[in-house]
């Protein structure tokens, strides 16, 4: 299901950028070296510090052609644009990176966009603004009641009390972008927690139910209302707007993945749930029954020293003896895809050219082996114009390290040790464990560029050329609410690597207002070096 069509980036922008720091357009390899130099410099010990000299690269490549129609998105906050300057920021990011499509946030009900100031980037040229405090709107688009008759959902609706409520920001986007040959596309992440209750109206009614019967802080993939609200948010938005594409993603473990990676309650059983298992001969009291003696288990080894005897046998232990438990995980996993195959049904009636894919989150992309096992993205592209795998190699080592591992040998790997629970990880997962990190540097050193290779590699080979591939290439990702610091040489063989590995194009992630310059200037020089390669 994939098309390709594309803006040029060989059109020259009608704007160019004013200040100093974003002036430097002229990107040469020298200027690339000056600035890997000049970041050393500055941050000698930054993570993945320790890794800037490129492996040896004995990895075939299935390179694709570059072109200036190759998909180059970058991910952007809609605040950014309305902080920066639409026109100035449009061209610094075709300047910098070679960006041709934005993909900006039409709703920000996911996380609270007032990140802390030393996460952002001071170089962009424009001086940065105190985020605490400010009262910025949810929704960016303009909604219309015509399209919410099928849920009892409401998007919020910005009064004037709210920065940019008179702004328009899609609407403004159209002219500033078609002149520059780029593409406009949306972007969503679904909500939870206490932004989407506070800015969703009626959000109570949709919110999932655990095991125990509680409500939960996200929403039922199986709820009517819920599905619903996004077939019509996209309809109004596609109805409404000149786009050219939508990147449509939840960022959520199954109830599986969840209990044993946290101990918190298993989900869904609310009556949606419950009425599509009971149909698929899935007994429901069993499925309670079973994640709820899941859930206790967890929760007990939680509470127990590392390396309790008996911790992986008990987990075999509850899905042999309530094999429910697969099933009711499964169905979730179904009942997802069900709502993007809506999505994706409900835009392309109205638009047909409109590209529409899915953002793959980090941990489903690189650590949960059960939404890998559940559904290849062979069996995805069925209703995918592209699957954007994240690949950011650099904060992966400390999400492998307190958010995979650590929370694993306080549950059901109890009794593996950290280093030998990597080495599986590494293998299941087909990293090289002789170029990824070691436990102890996980916390000191990023992912390498290799990762990003076999990652993107795996879903190429997957998508066996039904949907565009597209690799998130991350960096400057904040860890703590700190700046974790990227190098460029690594960004740019995280690039050269993404495309080596067959990809169709990148999306430059994860947060445009989290990018050094240095950075976005080594995605333009690999990016400007392979397609000169083709030439
Ligand atoms: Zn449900």
């Amino acid at each position: 299901m994939k098309e390709s069509s594309g803006p040029t980036r060989e059109e020259k922008p009608d704007n160019t950028v004013e200040s100093t720091a974003a002036s430097d357009t002229n990107l040469t390899r020298r200027d690339f070296i000056r600035d890997v130099a000049a970041i050393s410099a500055i941050a000698p010990l930054a993570p993945g510090s320790t890794v800037t000299t490129p492996q040896a690269d004995a990895t075939p490549s299935a390179r694709k052609p570059l072109s200036a129609d190759t998909f180059i998105g970058i991910q952007m906050g809609p605040q950014t644009l309305f902080d920066e300057g639409i026109e100035r920021c449009l061209d610094l990011i075709r300047e910098t990176a070679e960006v041709n499509a934005v993909m900006v946030y039409s709703q920000t009900y996911h996380m609270d966009m007032r990140r802390p100031l030393q996460t952002l980037a001071p170089d962009h040229g424009v001086p940065l603004k105190e985020m605490s405090g400010r009262k910025l709107p949810q929704v960016w688009m303009k909604t219309h009641p015509q399209y919410y008759q099928h849920t009892v959902l409401r998007h919020q609706q910005p009064d004037s009390t709210y920065e940019f409520a008179d702004r328009d920001l899609f609407a403004e986007l159209v002219e500033p972008t078609r002149k520059r040959g780029m593409k406009l596309y949306a972007r969503i992440l679904e909500g939870s927690g206490s932004i989407a209750a506070q800015s969703i109206t009626n959000f109570s009614q949709v919110r999932a139910q655990d095991v125990f019967g509680q409500p939960t802080s996200f929403a039922c993939w199986n709820n009517p209302d819920y599905r619903n609200w996004w077939t019509g948010t996209v309809e109004d938005m596609f109805r409404s707007y000149q786009l050219d594409g939508l990147q449509w993603g939840a960022e959520r473990h199954g109830p599986l993945m969840t209990t044993l990676l946290s101990g918190r309650a298993p989900f869904c059983f609310c009556v949606h749930c419950q009425a599509r298992c009971q149909a698929k001969g899935i007994n429901v009291d069993r499925a309670r029954q079973g994640f709820t003696e899941l859930c206790a288990g967890v929760r007990a080894l939680q509470h127990s020293p590392p390396g309790t005897s008996g911790a992986f046998a008990g987990l075999l232990r509850v899905l042999l003896r309530y094999p429910e438990v697969l099933g009711w995980e499964y169905q979730y996993r179904w009942s997802r895809e069900e709502t993007a195959q809506a999505i994706y049904k409900t835009v392309k009636a109205i638009k047909p050219a409109a590209q529409v894919g899915w953002h793959v989150d980090h941990q489903q992309s690189s650590w949960d082996q059960v939404y890998r096992a559940e559904m290849t993205y062979g069996e995805m592209a069925a209703y995918s114009d592209f699957i954007k795998p994240i690949v950011y190699h650099d904060i992966l080592a400390p999400r492998i390290r307190w958010w995979y591992l650590d929370r694993l040998q306080k549950s059901v790997l109890s009794e593996i040790p950290l280093d030998e629970s990597l080495d599986f990880y590494y293998a299941t997962f087909g990293y090289d464990r002789k170029r990824e990190p070691s436990v102890e540097q996980l916390d000191k050193s990023g992912f390498s560029p290799d990762y990003v290779y076999r990652e993107t590699k795996r879903t190429v080979v997957e998508t066996a050329g039904k949907a565009n591939v597209y690799p998130g290439i991350g960096f400057d990702v904040p860890w703590n609410e700190q700046h974790y610091p990227s190098v460029p040489e690594n960004v740019y063989q995280a690039v050269r690597k993404g495309f080596d590995a067959g990809a169709d194009g990148i999306v430059v992630s994860r947060e445009y207002d989290e990018m050094r310059l240095p950075n976005l200037k080594a995605v333009g020089a690999a990016v400007k070096e392979l397609t000169r390669a083709q030439a």
